[in-house]
């Protein structure tokens, strides 16, 4: 999609600090962090949020283990760290392009705002 963000970092058309990639996923470093560390763990194919993944659990599920594994590779397992996936916008999803946030670093608050 051209007019999107996140499509436009997967293409490198806009630069990111990449964390990992593979065929179907890339993470990057948040450019507004809430944390330490905070990246964020997207699909290449353009998929509008989380909710727009039933029927796609498979990339679901790779897109929470690709963010478990880097957080483990970033030093987090031991202390921790959170997973959260915007929704809409009450659940505080500015772009419309899903995406996995991982957050740690530090001890992070209960419950979100
Ligand atoms: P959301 O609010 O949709 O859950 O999260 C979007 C996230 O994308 C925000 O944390 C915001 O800081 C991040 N973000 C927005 N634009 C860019 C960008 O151009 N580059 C990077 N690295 N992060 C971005
Ligand atoms: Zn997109």
């Amino acid at each position: 999609m051209r007019d999107c963000i996140f499509c436009r970092i997967v293409a490198g058309e806009i630069p990111s600090t990449k964390v990992y990639e593979d065929e179907r996923y890339y993470a990057f470093r948040d450019i507004n962090p809430k944390a330490p560390v905070h990246f964020l763990v997207v699909t290449r194919e353009h998929i509008g949020g989380v909710a727009d993944m039933e029927g796609r659990e498979e990339l679901l599920g790779g897109l929470v283990t690709t963010g478990i594994r880097m957080a483990a590779e970033l030093g987090l397992a031991d202390a921790g760290y959170r997973l959260v996936l915007n929704q809409g916008a009450d659940g505080g999803q500015s772009v419309p392009h899903v995406h996995l946030h991982v957050l740690g670093g530090r001890a992070l608050a209960w419950p979100p705002g």
